[in-house]
């Protein structure tokens, strides 16, 4: 069975992780240090706090933003839960604005639309956590200048998009945001085994994110309460957590990074070769913007003219098909309004009609840098044949 994704070690990134395991420093040390510096430096930011995962590095960024009970906090419903789970853990209520059917990231005109309504009602956003889905950058630009108008943050969640880039510049650069993440999962463009990244270019928000990542302890005399000059003194001055990555996990980042944009490429190649392959059947595929190169994690395809009117049945016998010809399929993602914990106060699925509409229709196939030509020709091949199957 080829999957949708999957990650790719090679004796560079094995002989990398056991120098680590033969020196001093295991957990976070100079290693991590170096890896944040290649990130940052890779990306244009000031700077990059590496932590244990992307849900860990959005709980710290809605905290180091002074997020607390009752704020509010949108963001968009085709993401993976942790995006919206970060807010939740500071008490925070989250909400939702529909997506663009095209590109399949959050709506520009649906946001401009509920913030005037918001304004007027006073229940502006705190912060709005955008998402790249599948690894095109939103409109960010656009973003930023709701973002100074209506007097919220701006998070990117990343975590599908480095690599990729917004308006020529890297995605990461936080030049249209003030914190943006990054995940290292296994399935996701480069990977630490479990890992994280913050970035930014507020010197103020990067010291908040360190200082959670480690208990919110500080061994910095400017930054106690009470300094008592002797070498073993040190101040827990907030409630952080042990949301630290390991030197060993830095060093398979720091190794994985060289291959950034090889990686990049490759997936950008096979994203071509399957759109022109799939141009003419009846399936959409993401639209990719002008300003945008995506960094494809994955690839995901709408079923459209659907002869029920509900995409779902359709779907369902092409997934099935695709399975009995050894290809995997996915769906990136359920609403997550739709989950339990988040409908239990009664949500109404009809305010988000594309939302709705891409949940009964959307596919993601395998896509990842590693697979061979043989291997997205068979996927190719397939995809077509189900279609065509269909009629
Ligand atoms: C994978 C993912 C996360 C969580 O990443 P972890 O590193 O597994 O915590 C968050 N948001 C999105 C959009 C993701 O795809």
């Amino acid at each position: 069975m080829i999957p949708y994704g999957r990650q790719e070690i090679s004796d560079d990134d094995i002989e990398a992780v056991v120098n680590v395991l033969r020196s001093e420093f295991i957990t976070q040390g100079p290693t991590v240090e170096k890896f944040e510096d290649e990130l940052r430096n890779c990306c244009g930011a000031s700077h990059a706090v590496a932590m244990s995962s992307a849900t860990a590095a959005l709980h710290l960024a809605y905290r180091s933003l002074g997020l607390t009970n009752g704020d509010i906090v949108w963001t968009t419903p085709i993401t993976f839960v942790a995006t919206a789970n970060g807010a939740v853990y500071c008490g925070a209520d989250v909400q939702f604005v529909d997506i663009d059917l095209a590109t399949f990231n959050i709506s520009v005109e649906r946001l401009r639309e509920r913030l005037e309504i918001a304004s007027k009602n006073r229940k502006l956003p705190r912060v709005l956590t955008v998402v790249h889905l599948a690894g095109q950058s939103c409109d960010m630009r656009e973003i930023r200048a709701l973002s100074k108008e209506y007097g919220f943050s701006v998070i990117e969640d990343a975590s599908h998009a480095i690599g990729g880039t917004y308006l020529q510049e890297p995605v990461g650069s936080c030049r249209y945001s003030d914190i943006t993440i990054f995940s290292f999962h296994p399935v996701k463009i480069i990977t630490t085994g479990e890992g994280g990244a913050a970035l930014t270019n507020d010197p103020d928000l990067a010291r908040r994110l360190r200082l959670l990542r480690s208990h919110g302890i500080t061994r910095d005399p400017n930054e106690m309460k009470v300094p008592n000059g002797q070498p073993w003194y040190y101040e827990q001055i907030d409630l952080g957590f042990n949301y630290r990555l390991t030197d060993i996990q830095a060093a398979l980042g720091q190794s994985q990074l060289k291959r950034l944009a090889d990686y990049v490429s490759r997936r950008n190649q096979i994203a071509a070769f399957y759109t022109k392959r799939f141009e003419n059947l009846s399936c959409e595929v993401q639209e990719i913007l002008p300003s945008c190169r995506s960094a494809y994690h994955l690839f995901i395809l709408r079923l459209s003219g659907s002869r029920t009117g509900n995409g779902a049945d359709d779907r369902r016998v092409i997934i099935e098909d695709l399975r009995r010809n050894g290809v995997a399929t996915n769906l990136h993602y359920i609403p997550v309004y739709r989950h339990p914990f988040y409908s239990k106060k009664g949500t109404d699925y009809g305010l988000f009609p594309n939302a709705e509409r891409y949940y009964q229709t959307a596919i993601t196939i395998p896509l990842f840098s590693s697979m061979s030509d043989r291997e997205v020709e068979h996927v190719a091949h397939s995809v077509v044949a189900a279609f065509q199957k269909m009629g």
